[in-house]
């Protein structure tokens, strides 16, 4: 059997969905993997406790963290992060990113988002926002258009009956959200500069006949993107989508709208089994590269696990953003990784998606086992 002895530079996978992009951070990967870690790349967040929707499966998820009602981000805490992410800073590496996404609450519904978004972009930290995109004002659209690298929006369906049966809405939100899409694009457009626009789809039992509908009017407003990919659900949910009808969408979507360079439909397939589950690597070594807080202030090594107590690594709401920097690499950070996440040495058995699979082979082949002789070019 032949083996591929390289990437095609031509195809298109440089996309921001590209496992592959990990290999940039290579010297922080090295640290994690002698135990000794350098400030993460980019820093979840969650801003805000409160949403307009109410999706069946965000209540889900919750059940599965068992997350409860969240406050917004203290003020403290938010004016003085964008600060503290420029100058967290060891053998030269530094926090690059951070990404205010929504788990527990709608960040654009957060009274300091435009500021936080401004503020960040000074400082020199790259922002990522995903969102409902319901809440966005003429404010928040120019700051967003102006100060983030990446927006994406939770859509998940591709009519208004389809978007309201999945999303628990407010009426009329379906028309106002395509409006708001429409409009960044347009602000992205006429200043020129970069459409890092996304429409994000979760295969949903009730919406995935839904999917090329969904790509063409994401196209039709402007997105860069289209990022399918499957969801938390119960396995009664799961058993309900019919996944070769969910490829053939998918395959005829991209063969009928893709422009490369303008309009993109990637997924991360090879995050999950053929069957949409979930997969968990062997050994978890990808969180010290990331860490994720909380609109409570609590800080947790996985994106996915976030507001699992058993993996808490700092409060940062009584004595600010230094508790998470006085934990960080210490012994009780290496303790949660190796003790709690991969169960002592065992290796992770989260109850939960592992939206970081794939990137333990990089670890493994590169860093671990050097299987590649990286060193001889
Ligand atoms: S929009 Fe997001 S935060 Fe709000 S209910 Fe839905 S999944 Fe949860
Ligand atoms: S879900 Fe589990 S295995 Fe995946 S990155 Fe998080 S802690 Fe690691």
């Amino acid at each position: 059997m032949s083996k591929t002895t390289g990437i095609d530079l031509q195809s298109s996978t440089w996309h921001p969905f590209n496992s592959q992009k990990v290999l940039s951070h290579g010297e922080r990967m090295e640290a994690i993997v002698g135990e000794q870690y350098l400030p993460p790349v980019v820093l979840n967040l969650d801003v805000s406790g409160k949403c307009q929707y109410k999706c069946p499966h965000c209540h889900h998820r919750r059940l599965q963290v068992k997350s409860k009602l969240m406050p917004d981000l203290p003020k403290r805490l938010v004016h003085t992060l964008p600060y503290f992410l420029r100058t967290w800073k060891q053998n030269g590496h530094g926090v690059k990113g951070c990404c205010i996404v929504g788990s527990q609450g709608d960040a654009l519904l957060y009274p300091y988002l435009p500021k936080l978004l401004q503020d960040l972009h000074f400082e020199g930290v790259q922002v990522g926002l995903v969102s409902n995109g319901y809440g966005f004002t003429d404010q928040l659209l120019n700051h967003t258009a102006f100060y983030s690298l990446f927006t994406g929006f939770s859509m998940d369906a591709g009519t208004k009956a389809g978007y309201e049966r999945v999303k628990g809405c407010p009426e009329g939100a379906w028309k106002k959200v395509l409006k708001n899409i429409e409009s960044l694009t347009s602000i992205i457009r006429n200043n020129n500069l970069r459409n890092d626009v996304g429409w994000k789809i979760l295969i949903l039992s009730d919406t995935y006949k839904e999917i090329y509908e969904s790509c063409k009017i994401a196209k039709d407003l402007g997105c860069r993107y289209v990022q399918i990919r499957p969801a938390d659900l119960p396995l009664t949910q799961l058993e309900e989508i019919k996944i070769p009808s969910v490829m053939e969408s998918i395959q005829k979507a991209i063969d009928e709208l893709e422009e490369e360079g303008v309009f993109e439909i990637v997924g991360i397939r090879h995050k999950f089994q053929p069957n949409l589950t979930r997969i968990l690597p062997s050994y978890c070594y990808l969180t010290p590269l990331t860490v994720t807080v909380t609109s409570d202030g609590k800080a947790y090594p996985c994106v996915d696990r976030r507001c699992d107590e058993d993996t808490l690594l700092a409060d940062c709401s009584e004595n600010g953003w230094v508790s998470l920097k006085e934990v960080w690499g210490s012994s009780q950070h290496l303790n949660i990784i190796h003790n709690v996440i991969n169960c002592k040495g065992k290796g992770p058995s989260c109850s939960i998606r592992c939206s970081n699979y794939g990137y333990d082979k990089f670890f493994l082949n590169y860093f671990v086992q050097d299987n590649v002789d990286r060193n001889m070019i």
